[in-house]
């Protein structure tokens, strides 16, 4: 059987905790590779060689550590069809749902082509009599990134991009269920001329992301995975000093106003409720129409939509949608389509039980639609993760709008409609991070912030965009002033600049 180790100090070495996990195949159910999972020592290893290269990467200049990431991105491009197969192997996700995976990453890593501008510090001449005013943006020093299963191309991507180009080094911990494509971007990195130790890929579970947490060395965390981890990461991060931003679980909405096309609402739903069988933190999982009318018409069309999804292996190049990643994410999402069943939800299409010939074992569930689901019920408050969408009905805008105002969750919410006024009431009032009008998962490009609000986020600064440039330098500010601007004699007061 095929083993993961780690890749350390530029190279793969392999495990020696003794502890490892199954890597399967969801289609078919098969174990095709044992992960090794990191001991303490291991990720002390990792730091060692990030704390011995980290001093001589800060001070390199800006557009050297620039020319490391154009060179990247033309390795990825070079290398999409491989890293999309390796990525579809490991996820379920079909191939070209992998490719969109690897280019949402490939463009952060274009962002951060733009380091030498992007960490510019700011000058003030004259901030006081002969005094400049100039700040800095140095590194953290060693950065940590825990990524979880569904994206594992385009997180660690979100991550080790700006952490690596302000001059950081950084440990990543992917998910164990799908490790291999992380380790093959380590080592792209390293052709594209990272020195060795910048970029650390240590495999492992809980053991291996507690001992980053208290690693003293280890500045700052970055999580993306579900809420309750996340809200752990973070108070054990800071805890331990260090600088935490970590994103969690979602329930995302779609308002559906009575003046919405409803066809490219449909569609929309399809894509953002069923695409990668539902295993995005940015999936629709909750649809809010509006008035009776606009629901009946809404389940109406999707019904026969979802009971026609092309399912498939990520080897049938017409498949809407793959398996789900583990027979446990199995079994949860058949258990909560069961509970919806029994909480009165009304059950219109049904995917327990799906099976598919010669895939037997495989993690499948067929598409899901739920009508006349209220908040009270555990399939509205929980994140299923799965191909299953609800239906909630709003009798009016204000009702609808007070469903994902009150959800725990505040990743993504979208509202189709055709009344501007709507939707930029919708846009300025709802608590929650990325807002789509007539855009079902409005994930903001590389410039933007990715980030959610509430129980989806916790930490002030987002992934991406300048935000991520903040949290991968620390501010420094110079007040400086050369003898010929200083008065001779002691001055007692509070200097101020009256
Ligand atoms: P997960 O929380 O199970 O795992 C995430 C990471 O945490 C993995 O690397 C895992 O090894 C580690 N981990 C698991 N249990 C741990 C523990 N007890 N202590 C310490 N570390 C632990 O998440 P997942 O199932 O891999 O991913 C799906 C979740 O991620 C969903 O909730 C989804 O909404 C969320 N997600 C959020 C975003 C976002 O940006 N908000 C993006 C993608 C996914």
């Amino acid at each position: 059987m095929r083993e993961i180790g780690h890749f350390i100090g530029g190279e793969h070495v392999a495990g020696t905790s003794g502890r490892t996990a199954g890597v399967f195949n969801p289609a078919t159910g098969e174990v095709q590779a044992k992960v090794s999972l990191a001991s303490v020592s291991e990720i002390r290893a990792a730091v060692e060689n990030a704390k011995a290269a980290q001093p001589k990467w800060a001070a390199t200049n800006p557009q050297r550590r620039a020319r490391v990431f154009f060179k990247f991105v033309e390795l990825l491009n070079k290398h999409m069809d491989e890293l999309a197969e390796l990525l579809s192997q490991e996820h379920g996700k079909t191939v070209e749902d992998s490719k969109g995976d690897i280019v949402r990453g490939l463009e952060v890593c274009e962002f951060v082509c733009g380091i030498p501008h992007l960490q510019k510090g700011e000058f003030t001449e004259g901030a006081g009599p002969a005094i400049d005013m100039y700040s800095m943006r140095q590194p953290v020093g060693i950065g940590a990134g825990i990524t979880p299963f569904n994206f594992p191309a385009m997180i660690p991507m979100w991550m080790f991009a700006p952490a690596i180009a302000c001059g950081n080094a950084f440990i990543l911990k992917p998910s164990e269920r799908d490790p291999s494509v992380p380790l093959r971007l380590a080592e792209l990195m390293i052709e594209a001329g990272l020195p060795a130790g910048i970029l650390n890929v240590v495999n492992g579970d809980k053991a291996a992301v507690d001992a980053i947490l208290t690693d003293p060395d280890i500045g700052a965390v970055t999580f993306v995975g579900s809420t309750p981890i996340a809200r752990y990461v973070y108070g054990t991060a800071a805890m331990n000093g260090k600088r935490a931003q970590c994103f969690g679980g979602a329930k995302n909405h779609m308002i559906i106003m009575p003046d919405a096309d409803m066809d490219q609402a449909v569609n929309a739903l399809m894509g953002a409720g069923y695409g990668s069988a539902g295993e995005r933190c940015m999936a629709i999982s909750v649809a809010v129409p509006v008035g009776e009318e606009t629901a009946n018409l809404l389940v109406e069309k999707l019904a026969p939509k979802i009971e026609s999804l092309r399912i498939g292996p990520y080897t049938d190049d017409k498949a809407d949608m793959g398996p789900v990643v583990t027979k446990e994410a199995h079994a949860r999402i058949n258990g909560l389509i069961d509970r919806g069943v029994e909480e009165g939800a009304k059950l219109v299409v049904d995917g327990r039980g799906f099976k598919l010939q010669g895939y037997e074992n495989g993690y499948f569930v067929g598409g899901t639609l739920f009508d006349h689901v209220t908040p009270e019920m555990d399939i509205y408050k929980t994140e299923i993760f799965g191909p299953v969408l609800s239906v909630v009905r709003a009798k009016n805008y204000e009702d609808a709008l007070s469903l994902p105002m009150k959800h725990e969750y505040g990743n993504g919410v979208a509202i189709y409609t055709r009344d501007g006024d709507a939707a930029r009431d919708f846009a300025s009032r709802v608590n929650i991070g990325m807002i789509g009008i007539n855009v079902p998962i409005p994930v903001p490009l590389a410039y933007h912030s990715f980030g959610g609000w509430k129980a989806s986020s916790f930490g002030d600064l987002n992934q991406h965009g300048t935000d991520s440039i903040k949290f991968w330098t620390k501010t420094k500010t110079i007040t400086a002033r050369w003898p010929s601007g200083i008065k001779d004699g002691a001055e007692f007061v509070m200097p101020t600049m009256k």
